[in-house]
């Protein structure tokens, strides 16, 4: 299990989330990536190996957005690649999602959809396709109902932090049995898998 970092609030999302994965550093990781929501638009950018990879690939490739999440990866299912790097995405781009964890039943849930359509070998990917067809059914664009009705599909012990385009300025976290936090600040909120990557912000 490897770290999380989210970030909503007024400021750029990269140097915060950034920052937070820098101080995750310690727990030890194989991949790193981060999505920012840029207006209604998500913004993926991942990277195998060490942070500065994905650091690197932040200052080639700006991105832009008050709302983002953060994950360094320690890889469970899928190897340590640039593809199973977190966050991941449902087909439409719709949907970002970070997890530690494990999903056990992932593959049940994966043969629900057209298995084409899937971009990496990793058991969190699905969370996101569920999550999406779970707004398409529900049509109201409420984020946390949609989270909360996969979430109770899901066995295995998991923290999800989830970006929609349906709500731009919003994060929805949900954990059992793994580590996640949520801070704030004034007009701004945070989640992290550790103290650590909240500490230089805030004690609230
Ligand atoms: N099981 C997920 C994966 O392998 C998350 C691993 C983690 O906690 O970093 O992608």
């Amino acid at each position: 299990m490897c770290g999380i970092i989210g970030y909503v609030g007024s400021d750029q999302a990269v140097p915060v989330i950034l920052d937070g994965l820098r101080r995750l550093e310690y727990r030890g990781y194989d991949s790193a990536g981060m999505a920012i929501l840029d207006g209604d638009a998500i913004q993926i950018l991942r990277a195998a190996g060490k942070l500065r990879n994905l650091e690197q690939r932040a200052y080639r490739e700006p991105l832009h957005g008050t709302t983002g999440i953060g994950h360094t990866r320690w890889a469970t299912h899928g190897g340590p690649t640039d593809r199973n790097a977190h966050p991941h995405a449902d087909p439409t781009g719709r949907v970002a999602v970070v997890h530690n964890g494990i999903i056990e039943n992932y593959q049940a849930l994966r043969a629900t959809f057209d298995t084409a359509r899937f971009a990496s070998d990793t058991d969190t990917e699905v969370v996101a396709h569920l999550v999406a067809a779970e707004l398409d059914r529900l049509g109201t664009g409420d984020l946390l109902d949609a989270v909360r009705r996969v979430v109770g599909r899901l066995d295995g012990a998991f923290s999800l932090c989830i970006v929609a385009t349906d709500e731009p300025g919003t994060i929805v976290v949900a954990r059992r049995q793994s580590p996640l936090i949520v801070a704030h600040a004034e007009g701004v909120g945070y989640c992290a898998s550790d103290v650590a990557a909240l500490i230089s912000h805030t004690r609230d």
